[in-house]
């Protein structure tokens, strides 16, 4: 096959599990059905997808910093901030996603969105009511994918039928005990401690674009506030100096504790819009918010409104 005819299916920057356990699911489907596609990943594996792929015995997929000049299928994301350099100059033939849609192109291609807890559960659908044999292994990073992106469930991101998937997922993938497996999985992404601030800040960072502003917002998934409560004035020096040098309008870190099911904001740049985003008061740029887990759902999207 010619080598322009390749399709690399890649996730956002700043990868998480889902974004490269859905490009290998998603590369080896289409492999199946006889297109050359190749996963992609757009930046490093962090500690808890180097676990899953260890344990399912698959290495990270090839890295693709620069999509220019090639054929790509989205997965994870659809923003063209959050894809690889050079999307623009890139042949987009496909989506295949789960988050907010802020995608213009005017030719048409395949584009599948669904409010899903992970882009993992549609392609493991894909499977799983098609012709094409799902792996054993492919099947458990698809499992972890939803694990880590519901958060072993919690998330009120989660939906029915993300949990279905994932039981149908866990039979073939032989994970006898799916809540346990998913509590490893979240315990194998590294807490902060011996982690540089920056480091921290960008672990799990989306860029957005709300009404013409550049807004940042940053994650950490903690088990208890003790973890940051020593770095927090550290943390954010550092994010007013990120937000200054990066013209941000608002940054944001997001320390969920994914025991107690809260989070804990840190704001830099405009807080007003948290402010009216939440009715609550900034106090030394912090901001604590109960039952508050997922960026997509609790952050970005009542965010959103006020801009
Ligand atoms: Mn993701
Ligand atoms: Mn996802």
């Amino acid at each position: 096959m010619n080598d322009k005819d390749k399709i690399y299916i890649v996730g956002h920057k700043n990868p998480d599990t889902d974004s490269v356990c859905s490009a290998i699911g998603y590369a080896h489907f289409l492999r199946e059905g006889g297109e050359d596609a190749v996963a992609a990943r757009s930046g490093d594996v962090n500690p808890e997808t180097w676990y899953v792929l260890d344990y399912f015995g698959f290495e990270p997929p090839q890295l693709l910093q620069d999509a220019g000049g090639k054929k790509v299928i989205l997965v994870d994301h659809n923003e063209a901030s959050q894809s690889p350099d050079n999307i623009d100059n890139a042949e987009i033939i496909g989506v295949l996603d789960h988050h907010r849609i802020n995608f213009a192109q005017w030719s048409p291609i395949y584009f599948h969105t669904e409010p899903l807890g992970s882009t993992a559960t549609i392609i493991a659908r894909e499977y799983l009511y098609g012709d094409v044999e799902l792996p054993k292994e492919i099947a458990g990073i698809l499992l972890s994918s939803i694990l880590s992106d519901t958060v072993v469930f919690k998330s009120p991101t989660t939906t029915q039928e993300d949990m279905d998937i994932a039981e149908m997922l866990a039979e073939i993938a032989e994970i006898d005990n799916i809540e346990e497996f998913g509590i490893d999985v979240k315990r194998a992404k590294a807490s902060i401690k011996g982690k540089s601030a920056k480091d921290v800040i960008f672990s799990d960072f989306k860029d957005f674009n709300f009404s013409g502003k550049k807004v940042g917002i940053g994650q950490i998934e903690i088990v208890g506030f003790d973890e940051t409560d020593e770095a927090q004035q550290e943390l954010i020096s550092e994010l007013n100096a990120i937000q200054k040098s990066e013209g941000y309008s608002l940054l944001v870190l997001m320390a969920t504790n994914i025991m107690e099911e809260c989070s804990r904001l840190l704001v830099v740049g405009e807080k007003s819009y948290v402010e009216r985003a939440f009715g609550k008061y900034v106090k030394d740029n912090v901001v604590y918010l109960p039952n508050v887990m997922s960026r997509k759902k609790d952050i970005v999207a009542p965010l959103e409104k006020v801009f």
